[in-house]
């Protein structure tokens, strides 16, 4: 690999679960003598602000995490997505679809064992007419048609995995009925235009990963190789999320110095067998992802810590 990336979405302060993506994608790049990129995904104007910006940048190197080059904001790069966007409806793979949230939910055939839903296609197959008549009332969001295909790919942490495109995955979304271009399509552009060759991020987004593979080769961009990590999950079994305001960074730097938390997380990781306080680049030499264990892991508050 040449270039690894951190992608954190500035709606909020970091919390620990983005700690350890992104310790674990720097040490992964580091290790192999490659580069790392930060990019703000800062898409998403309702939630995400300036501000977090700096701060996601304050804490990376407040850990001891570094990057190259300048930081790149999503939200500055619209006109690039609207260029591919325009690329996939010349190929004539976009079309409107004008389903309302509700409608959308009744349109979807709950196959997924995670329990997400797949969208059954339905305004794929709306007449010129009836597209026509839907416009005038409604704004509509723009999907991608997905062929009847299987992706399979090898991650380096999770092994083997697998997913038939049109039965579960179906047609996605590329762009909101408010004209913002979705996650699926920025971070794949992104990722090919900046040079990024491998992908460490959570295990939530593993069954994301076909359809951003398919994307890429129907955009010709080569495939990036792929890191899904176990997630931190609370006490309750709970994903970490920046809603809960759960083990934020703000939190964590009132109990842990940064050498004291990379040596909980690098333990916790499996990277190294005790516990001690350590920088990340000491870390280097002993990253592997066969060492990296794969199950996700309980961190609970307990008086006062973390339980890490
Ligand atoms: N911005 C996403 C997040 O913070 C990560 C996307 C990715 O790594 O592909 O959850
Ligand atoms: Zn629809």
């Amino acid at each position: 690999m040449a270039c690894g990336r951190f992608a954190p979405s500035p709606s909020g302060r970091m919390h620990l679960g983005n700690l350890w993506s992104c310790l674990l994608a720097w040490l992964s790049a580091r290790s192999a003598g490659g580069s790392m990129v930060l990019r703000l995904e800062d898409l998403d104007t309702d939630r995400c602000r300036p501000e977090y910006c700096d701060q996601v940048m304050r804490d990376l190197e407040w850990l001891g995490l570094d990057w190259d080059n300048e930081p790149v904001y999503q939200s500055r790069r619209t006109e690039i997505y609207a260029e591919y966007f325009h690329r996939l409806e010349q190929a004539g793979l976009i079309y409107p679809c004008y389903c309302t949230r509700a409608e959308r939910l009744a349109a979807s055939a709950p196959h997924r064992s995670d329990g997400v839903s797949v969208y059954d296609g339905r305004c794929r197959r709306l007449t010129p007419q009836e597209r026509a008549k839907l416009s005038a009332s409604r704004r509509p969001a723009w999907r991608i048609a997905v062929p009847a295909c299987s992706i399979s790919f090898a991650d380096l942490c999770q092994g083997p995995y697998k997913e038939q495109l049109d039965r579960d995955c179906g047609d996605f979304i590329l762009r909101r009925s408010d004209g913002v271009y979705a996650y699926q399509l920025a971070v794949v552009v992104d990722d090919a235009l900046m040079g990024v060759d491998q992908v460490v991020r959570g295990r939530d987004l593993l069954d994301s990963t076909p359809r951003q593979i398919w994307l890429n080769e129907t955009l010709g961009f080569s495939i990036p190789e792929y890191a899904h990590i176990p997630l931190l999950l609370a006490a309750d079994g709970r994903r970490l999320a920046k809603r809960d305001r759960d083990m934020e960074l703000g939190q964590i730097q009132s109990l842990y110095t940064a050498p004291e938390l990379v040596g909980r997380l690098a333990h916790l990781a499996g990277l190294i067998p005790e516990y001690a306080p350590v920088a990340p680049a000491q870390l280097i030499p002993l990253f592997s992802w066969n060492k990296v264990v794969k199950d996700d892991l309980f961190v609970c508050a307990q008086e006062g810590t973390f339980g890490l």
